[in-house]
């Protein structure tokens, strides 16, 4: 579970925001008689968020002696179980240091932190707004729990982190998923809107009708799988063709395709995005491949009907061109074309969908990562980031594949412009020839 740790000095204002996240089910832990209670869990909830909530609600009752020792452990242990920390400040009270030792230890863990300077209602906060910068631990929200200031903002910065978390977290599970599967089962998914001939181009895949003749599985909600191998490499179907035959309503069709495909996403490592040579790629069709890449899988993108049009080559290059406009982040997604009614080209549909899941499952050893990150780094420099302090970029390890995931550690991880992620990423793609894969840059502070 995504796990939100409140931390921060006494009265600054825990309590407020963590009764207004905290649905009714209210946790109590640590609750052993005569120690005093130091911790306070809840399901959270903010607008459609949902994550587990912890505070440190027993160190507003510890005595000042003991204090800096407890707030120490209590931070730090809340800290750890964290994927996100909210350190709360007092806005009006400025920084104190108590705040800059909550600041020390939350520097040196690795979570991300979000800052909310609170009581910043009015005027009187805004001095200590400013000063919260200087904490290192990047731009605070201007918050007041008492009149819902900052809200939105705090929202916007916990989506953010949640979705890296989540994308990573989905990583771990088709990691997980196949290792206990015992081998590598390349799990492909066939999408596209109705009559662009998924179906024919399945079944003369497969060399029989066995998706026409298949189940009626293929009328319930559970996808039908269909298992085989390909040049020694297991494969398996996974189709939903079986939701779009419930359709009754025909101009919902294509509305219930993107569904389908959307579905299926979730179960592929790889997505053969089928269209239609006479007619090239539309909106849904881009729709449909920015969300294979968003969601981390590999993309292919097969041209079919090729055999109804006069030139085939022309159909192909417009389909290209519309994915390097339309797809600029992922360069050099393998397109296909083919004809799934004569058979034309089909036998490369495989082979592609092959090289598209090696690529996507690739590790780089982690010193050839970071020798490469001191060239790039070293021919094209980093941006300055806060207070025109130049970003510096430390080291880089790939801490997962499927897709290719890089944690890359720098001085201002929150400054880093999109400009120069995209121009590192260009760079790894082209220099560990990672071609039209997803690839995901986590930036942290050094441990
Ligand atoms: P699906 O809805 O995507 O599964 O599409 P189907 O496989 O049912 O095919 C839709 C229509 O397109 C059918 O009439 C097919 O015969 C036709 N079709 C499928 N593949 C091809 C092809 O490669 N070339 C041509 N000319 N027609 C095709």
């Amino acid at each position: 579970t995504f796990t939100v740790a409140v931390v921060g000095r006494p009265n600054v204002g825990k309590s407020t925001l963590f009764n207004r996240l905290a649905g009714k089910r209210l946790a109590l832990v640590d609750d052993t008689p005569g120690v005093t209670r130091d911790r306070r869990e809840a399901d959270g909830k903010l607008f459609d968020l949902t994550f587990r909530l912890v505070d440190t609600a027993g160190l507003e009752e510890a005595d000042h002696a003991s204090l800096a020792s407890r707030m120490r452990e209590q931070s730090q242990r809340a800290v750890e179980e964290a994927d996100v920390v909210l350190f709360m400040l007092d806005a009006r009270a400025g920084i104190t240091p108590s705040d800059e030792l909550f600041a020390d230890e939350l520097r040196k863990s690795d979570r991300p932190v979000i800052v909310l300077t609170n009581k910043c209602e009015g005027s009187a906060g805004e001095a200590g707004f400013y000063e919260a910068y200087e904490l290192g631990l990047g731009e605070p929200v201007a918050f007041s729990g008492e009149h819902g200031h900052g809200i939105d903002e705090l929202y916007d910065r916990l989506h953010a982190i949640h979705e890296a978390w989540r994308e990573a977290h989905d990583a771990e599970d088709v990691e997980a998923d196949s290792e206990e599967a015992g081998q590598d089962v390349v799990q492909l998914a066939v999408v596209g809107r109705p009559n662009v001939g998924k179906s024919t181009l399945i079944n003369r895949l497969l060399g029989e009708d066995r998706l026409l003749t298949g189940p009626e599985a293929g009328l319930t909600r559970d996808a039908i799988r269909v298992d085989w191998h390909h040049k020694g490499q297991p494969m398996r179907l996974v189709d939903t063709a079986g939701q779009r035959r419930r359709a009754r309503v025909q101009d919902k069709l294509e509305q219930l395709a993107v569904q389908d495909a959307l579905h299926a996403i979730n179960f592929a490592h790889v997505v053969a995005l089928v269209a239609d040579a006479t007619e090239g790629l539309d909106r849904q069709d881009l729709h449909i491949a920015q969300s294979v890449i968003e969601e981390g899988r590999a993309l292919v993108v097969v041209v079919n009907k090729i055999d109804a049009v006069a030139d085939a080559d022309a159909a192909l290059r417009a389909v290209r061109d519309r994915l390097k406009t339309s797809l600029p982040q992922v360069r050099g997604v393998p397109v296909v074309s083919l004809s799934g009614l004569t058979g034309r080209n089909v036998e490369t549909l495989l082979d592609a969908v092959l090289r598209a899941y090696k690529i996507w499952t690739t590790k780089v050893a982690t010193p050839d990562l970071n020798q490469w990150l001191s060239e790039v780094t070293a021919s094209h420099p980093p941006p300055r980031g806060r207070y025109g302090k130049r970003i510096r970029f430390k080291y880089i390890t790939q801490p997962k594949a499927r897709p290719p995931t890089f944690t890359l550690f720098c001085s201002q991880p929150t400054e880093v412009p999109g400009s120069y992620t995209r121009y590192l990423e260009n760079e790894l793609r082209h220099d560990f020839d990672l071609p039209g894969t997803p690839i995901r840059f986590i930036y942290k502070r050094p441990k």
